[in-house]
């Protein structure tokens, strides 16, 4: 249907080495949009990129950082012209109990999944201005609706993330950007997979309590992205969407 064809568009995915940033740019590129792969991992960005296709090309920054999150989005405005869609993607999480997280710790989880989204969403605007509209994809997480002991400052920067959404869709609305948070439940990817290792039983809670009887996948995350980068999704700004198996509805 050519109201999810990307052809043409230009995409950024924050953290598009792997895992669900990776799924994500798969979508993307398989829809025909031309995605730019950034991560601090210059080798294993760049053999993410290579498995996209031709389009697809791979840019070392630190989205933590005002500078490099400046200099990249300026490098893909100069190698693809354009900028149309971004996903603020990257993210980590530091496991502790509020009395034992360090304030370092602290800011570098927010630093990394709330600020960066702010610094990403700034450097592009002018560019997705200019091509007449954008799309703007954050990705959020079931500690952007509930709490948990481990989680003070990965559950603050989600839920933030939720209301940064909410106000950039508000602000940029009238330059017809879309901008759309994303609440993936418990997928398979190396966040996970230390998380797994750190938690007795994390699997199977998880599985008992997702309705859908399975962990996600990275390639679950292809369609989501491609609705909220597309046409398709021209009249849909502000939302939260929960890609979750149906985690968050069950009891
Ligand atoms: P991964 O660890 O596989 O991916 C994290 C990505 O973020 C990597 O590509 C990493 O690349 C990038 N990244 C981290 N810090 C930075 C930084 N400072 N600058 C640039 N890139 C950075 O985990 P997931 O795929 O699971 O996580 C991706 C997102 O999904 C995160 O925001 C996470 O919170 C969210 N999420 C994940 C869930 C899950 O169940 N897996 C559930 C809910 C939300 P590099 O190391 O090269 O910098």
């Amino acid at each position: 249907m050519d109201q999810f064809d990307l052809s043409g568009r230009v995409a950024i995915v924050t953290g598009g080495n792997g895992g669900i940033g990776l799924g994500m740019a798969r979508g993307l590129a398989r829809a025909g949009a031309a995605v730019a792969v950034v991560g601090r991992n210059r080798e294993k960005s760049r053999e993410a990129a290579s498995s996209l296709g031709e389009r697809a090309f791979s840019l070392e920054a630190d989205v933590t950082r005002t500078s490099e999150v400046e200099a990249m989005v300026a490098e893909v405005a100069e190698r693809a012209g354009r900028i149309d869609i971004l996903v603020n993607n990257a993210g980590i999480n530091v496991r502790k109990r509020p009395e034992d997280l360090a304030e370092s710790e602290w800011r570098s989880v927010l630093d990394t999944n709330l600020t960066s989204a702010f610094l990403c969403s700034k450097a592009c605007h002018p560019h997705m201005r200019a091509a007449g509209g954008g799309k703007i994809l954050n990705n959020g997480s079931m500690m952007s609706l509930f709490g948990a002991p481990w989680t003070p400052a990965y559950a603050s920067s989600k839920g933030g993330i939720v209301q940064l959404t909410k106000s950039l869709a508000t602000a940029w609305a009238e330059d017809h950007i879309q901008v759309n948070c994303f609440l993936p439940g418990w997928i398979d990817t190396d966040l996970t997979r230390r998380a797994r290792e750190q938690v007795p039983e994390l699997h199977e809670r998880v599985l008992a309590r997702t309705p859908a009887g399975r962990w996600g996948e990275i390639d679950d995350f292809q369609g989501i992205a491609v609705f909220l980068a597309s046409r398709a999704s021209d009249f849909v700004t502000g939302a939260v969407i929960t890609v979750d198996g149906g985690f968050s509805v069950s009891g």
